[in-house]
């Protein structure tokens, strides 16, 4: 944790009394109550993150990785840079929300998976066919299959208003 001195007595002992993302997720911003003054402020942290690969080497969390993986299954496919821009930031959000200074590499890999499906279901297929290490048609058969049905049941839950 980081050393968070009241502004007003530099007492070290604050309560968090509120807390929230701020900025894409990089920072979080604190509402904390002084112990030994009762008096308020607040305080913006930044938060590291890394992805600890494999092999057990660890490097900082990089949204520019993440849309360099999915650019990667995007070829050919209408995805612009501003989409991958987003999705980088929600598998951002996705993974902090674990709330862990260090996550596994699988698992940035799952986070860009739901975002990705919806927003372009043949880049997903590629992105998953190497994550997942489809190595048949019938693995693929499977995933469209599945898409499929789940796409029926959003029809189904939102129908259209004046369908
Ligand atoms: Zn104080």
């Amino acid at each position: 944790m980081t050393d968070v001195r009241c502004p007003f007595c530099r007492d070290g002992d604050s309560r968090v009394i509120d807390s929230r993302d701020g900025d894409e997720g990089v920072v979080i911003r604190r509402r904390r109550e002084c112990q030994a003054c009762g008096r308020r402020f607040s305080t913006v942290e930044s938060v590291s993150l890394h992805v600890v690969k494999r092999s057990g080497v660890s490097e900082p969390f990089s949204r520019t990785k993440v849309a360099a993986g999915v650019r990667k299954a995007c070829q050919g496919r209408p995805v612009d840079e501003d989409a991958l821009a987003r999705l980088a930031q929600q598998v951002e959000e996705a993974v902090r929300a674990g709330g862990g200074a260090e996550v596994p590499a699988h698992e940035v890999g799952l986070a860009i998976l739901g975002p990705l499906r919806a927003l372009d279901e043949v880049a997903y297929l590629r992105f998953a066919s190497v994550y997942r290490g489809f190595d048949s048609l019938a693995d693929f058969e499977h995933e469209i299959s599945l898409l499929r049905h789940e796409r029926d049941d959003e029809l189904v839950e939102h129908p259209r208003p004046d369908g």
